[in-house]
C-alpha cells in the first residue's frame, strides 16, 4: 500500500475526480472547510474525519502544560492535559461525543 501525503490544495481535484466517477466526496469537502489536511490514502474516510474531529475539539478545549500532571481518567502522568485528561483519553472522549 502506497502512502501519499496530500496537500490541502490537492483536494479540490480529488473531489472532482470522485464526483465525476459517481462517488460521494462530501466528507472530503468537510475537510476543506474545516481542518488542516494530512492523511494517508488507503486509510478509511472515517479515520480521516475522526482525526479532524479530535483536532477541532482540541482547539476548543483548555490545555494545561506542566510536569507531573495526572490524567483524571487513566491516572497516567503526562505533561499535557486537555480538559483534565491525557491526549489518549481526550481522543477517546472526543470520539464518543461524535457518535452520540
Ligand atoms: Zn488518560
Amino acid at each position: 500500500m502506497s502512502i501519499v501525503r496530500l496537500e490541502k490544495k490537492d483536494l479540490p481535484l480529488i473531489i472532482e475526480n470522485i464526483e465525476k466517477n459517481g462517488g460521494d466526496a462530501s466528507q472530503l469537502r468537510a475537510i476543506i472547510e474545516g481542518a488542516t489536511v494530512k492523511y494517508h490514502l488507503g486509510t478509511t474516510v472515517n479515520e480521516i474525519v475522526d482525526d479532524d474531529y479530535v483536532e477541532m475539539m482540541l482547539q476548543k478545549s483548555p490545555v494545561e502544560e506542566g510536569i507531573d500532571l495526572e490524567c483524571m481518567v487513566c491516572h497516567s502522568q503526562t505533561t499535557t492535559l486537555i480538559s483534565g485528561v491525557c491526549k489518549e483519553c481526550f481522543r477517546t472522549w472526543a470520539l464518543s461525543t461524535k457518535k452520540s
